[in-house]
C-alpha cells in the first residue's frame, strides 16, 4: 500500500510551480514560491500533495534579438521528470466532456529527517479529448480569457477530482492565488449533492479551505464575465448562485476564494494591511514569504554553510551562527559565486564583467510597476557616480508576451547598454529562470529592487540574495519593510510613503553615491559586516521553512 495515502494531507494548489529547472511548469515568482513551499514541506516531512498544471509547452524561452525579446516554444518532456498515473477523471467544460489525466513528480530533499512529497501535474492531452481540449494544459498563462478560464476549471475542479481518484484524503485545500478558486465549487457541489443545504455546504467548505492572495491591486485579480462563466462551467453557475459568492457583476476568483476559505493571508505584513482595506470584512492574516535555503544558496555557500553551520539545511534559523564564519572564507565564497556568474555571462555571449568592479543585479519580471528603468532615469548623474566609483550591471527578466510595456522596458535597457558602452558595462542575461536566478542573486554585489509602492506584495529575490550575503538596496515595500535594517542588512531607497518616481530616483542615486559605493570601495570590513548581516538576519529568517511551519500551525491545523 502506498503510504502517501495513509495520512490525511494538505493539498497545495498552484497554477504554476517551479519544481526542476527543466520543467516548464512555472513562469516567475509565484511558481518559485510554490516550488519552495513544496521543497520545504519535503525537508520537514510534512503531509502535503501539490497540484499544478503539466504545461507541456511551458511558458516561453526568451532570446534577445536586436535588443528585443523574442519568444520561443519551451516544450519539455514530462517523462524525464514524472511518472504517468493510470487515473483519469472527467470534467465538463464548454458543454464537452474533458478527460484529465495526471503525472506524479516527487519533490525530494537534501536534509536529514526529510520525506519526498508528491506533486500531481494535470494533463488533458489525451486521445479521448477533442483537439481543442487537448491543448488546455499546454501553455502556462497562454491564450485568451476563455482559455484561461478553462485552464482554471481543469486546475480547480479537475484537481479535486484527481486527488479523490488517486485516493488521497485531504484535510485542507490551500489555494496559492485565485487561479485555483474553482476547487471550492467542486467541494460545494459534492456537499449539496450529498444532501446538505447550500448554506451549510458553504460553511463546510470554508472549514477545509485556506487562501493566499498575492495581488495588491483590484485590477490584478482574475475576473470573468458571467455569460462566459456559464458557457464554460455550465448550469452550476446558476445552481450554486455563484454571483452571491464570487461577485455580482463578474466572477472574481479572489472573491470566491475569500468567501469560501476560513483562513486567508497576504504574503507580507504590509500586503496583508493593503488587502484588508481592499476586502473589508475579511480577516486577512500575514505570513511573509520565504525562500528555500538549499535551492537558493550558491555552490560555494552550500559548502561554506555545511562546514560552519551544520544542519542549516533543515534548520536555516541556525544561519544566525554565520557570524562565526571567518572573514576570508566568506569573501572567498562570494568571489567564487561572482566568478560563476561571470562564467554564465561569457557563455551567453554577453559582455565580460570584471571581478573587481562593483556589480549591481536587477532581475525580475519585466513589467512596468517594477520600474526597471529607474536606475537609468538620470543618465548624467549615473555616469558621474560611475566615474568616481566604477560600476557594472547584470540584468535579466522576461516580459509576458502580451505585456507591451514590459517589452518596451527590455528594448530600452538594451539601448542604454549600448549607449553606456564601457563606461558602465551592462549585460542582460536572457531567459531568466531559476538557473540563471541562482547565479545572479549570489554573484552580484548588490541586489537592486525598485517597485512602485505598494505593488510589491512581497518580493522574494532579495531574500535569495541575502542568503548568499548579497545585501539589498530597495524601495520600502513588501518584505523589505520587515527585512531592512539600514546599514546592517542593506539599505532603503527613500522613505515609506506614496510612490514618486522623481523622489525615488534621487533617493536611489543619493544612497548609492554617498553610502553604498563608498562603503564597498573604501571600507571593505564595513562591507563584509553588511554581507554578514544579510545572512544572519535576513537569511536566517526569510526562508520557506519558517513560512511552511507557520502555515502548518496557523492555517492548516485550524
Ligand atoms: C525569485 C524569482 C522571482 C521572484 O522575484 P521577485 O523578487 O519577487 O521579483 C521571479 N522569477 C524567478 C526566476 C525567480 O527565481
Amino acid at each position: 500500500m502506498d503510504t502517501e495515502l495513509l495520512l490525511p494531507r494538505v493539498a497545495y494548489f498552484s497554477m504554476e510551480m517551479a519544481l526542476e529547472p527543466g520543467m516548464g511548469t512555472y513562469s516567475g515568482g509565484l511558481g518559485v514560491l510554490a516550488g519552495d513551499h513544496m521543497r520545504s514541506a519535503a525537508d520537514l516531512a510534512m503531509p502535503i500533495v501539490g497540484v499544478t498544471m503539466l504545461s507541456r509547452q511551458g511558458y516561453f524561452r526568451q532570446t534577445i534579438e536586436a535588443g528585443a525579446q523574442v519568444e520561443h516554444d519551451a516544450t519539455w518532456d514530462p517523462s524525464q521528470y514524472a511518472r504517468r498515473l493510470p487515473a483519469k477523471v472527467r470534467v465538463t467544460i464548454r458543454g464537452r466532456e474533458v478527460w484529465v489525466g495526471g503525472w506524479k513528480h516527487m519533490v525530494g530533499s537534501h536534509c536529514e529527517d526529510s520525506k519526498a512529497v508528491p506533486v500531481i501535474l494535470l494533463d488533458t492531452d489525451l486521445p479521448e479529448n477533442d483537439a481543442e481540449d487537448r491543448k488546455l494544459t499546454s501553455v502556462l498563462y497562454g491564450g485568451d480569457e476563455t482559455y484561461r478560464l478553462c485552464q482554471e476549471i481543469v486546475l480547480g475542479i479537475g484537481g479535486v477530482r484527481m486527488l479523490a481518484a488517486l485516493g488521497y484524503q485531504i484535510q485542507k485545500y490551500h489555494m496559492n492565488e485565485g487561479h485555483a478558486a474553482l476547487l471550492t465549487l467542486e467541494l460545494l457541489r459534492e456537499r449539496v449533492a450529498a444532501g446538505e443545504s447550500r448554506d451549510k455546504a458553504v460553511m463546510g467548505v470554508q472549514a477545509h479551505c485556506v487562501f493566499t492572495t498575492h495581488t495588491p491591486v483590484p485590477a490584478g485579480h482574475d475576473q470573468f464575465d458571467y455569460p462566459l462563466a456559464t458557457a464554460c462551467l455550465g448550469p452550476i453557475v446558476k445552481d450554486l448562485n455563484l454571483p452571491e459568492l464570487a461577485g455580482k457583476e463578474r466572477l472574481n476568483m479572489t472573491h470566491l476564494a475569500l468567501r469560501l476559505s476560513n483562513w486567508v493571508n497576504g504574503v507580507a505584513k504590509r500586503h496583508a494591511e493593503v488587502s484588508r482595506t481592499m476586502f473589508p470584512g475579511y480577516q486577512v492574516h500575514a505570513i511573509t514569504n520565504g525562500i528555500h535555503p538549499w535551492t537558493w544558496a550558491s555552490d560555494a555557500h552550500r559548502k561554506l554553510f555545511d562546514q560552519h553551520v551544520p544542519h542549516w539545511c533543515h534548520e536555516p534559523e541556525l544561519l544566525l551562527h554565520a557570524e562565526r564564519i571567518p572573514a576570508g572564507e566568506l569573501t572567498a565564497a562570494h568571489r567564487e559565486a561572482k566568478q560563476a556568474l561571470i562564467g554564465l555571462l561569457q557563455r551567453s555571449g554577453g559582455k565580460r564583467l570584471e571581478t573587481d568592479r562593483f556589480t549591481i543585479g536587477f532581475a525580475r519580471r519585466m513589467t512596468d510597476y517594477k520600474r526597471p528603468s529607474l536606475l537609468f532615469s538620470d543618465m548624467e548623474r549615473l555616469l558621474a557616480i560611475a566615474k568616481k566609483y566604477p560600476i557594472q550591471v547584470a540584468l535579466a527578466g522576461k516580459a509576458h508576451p502580451r505585456d507591451e510595456l514590459g517589452k518596451r522596458h527590455i528594448a530600452r535597457l538594451h539601448e542604454w547598454a549600448k549607449e553606456l558602452g564601457d563606461r558602465i558595462p551592462i549585460v542582460f542575461v536572457p531567459n531568466y529562470g531559476v538557473e540563471a536566478g541562482r547565479l545572479l542573486v549570489s554573484g552580484v554585489d548588490l541586489w537592486l529592487n525598485t517597485p512602485q509602492r505598494p505593488l510589491e506584495a512581497s518580493g522574494t529575490s532579495g531574500m535569495k540574495a541575502a542568503l548568499n550575503g548579497v545585501p539589498s538596496l530597495s524601495i520600502l515595500d513588501g518584505w523589505w519593510l520587515e527585512g531592512c535594517e539600514e546599514g546592517i542588512t542593506g539599505w532603503a531607497i527613500g522613505e515609506d510613503g506614496p510612490h514618486d518616481d522623481a523622489l525615488d530616483s534621487k533617493a536611489l542615486y543619493d544612497k548609492l553615491e554617498k553610502v553604498v559605493l563608498p562603503l564597498y570601495y573604501e571600507n571593505p570590513e564595513g562591507w563584509l559586516a553588511v554581507m554578514r548581516g544579510a545572512i544572519t538576519k535576513n537569511g536566517a529568517f526569510f526562508n520557506s521553512h519558517r513560512m511552511v511551519r507557520r502555515y502548518m500551525l496557523e492555517a492548516y491545523s485550524r
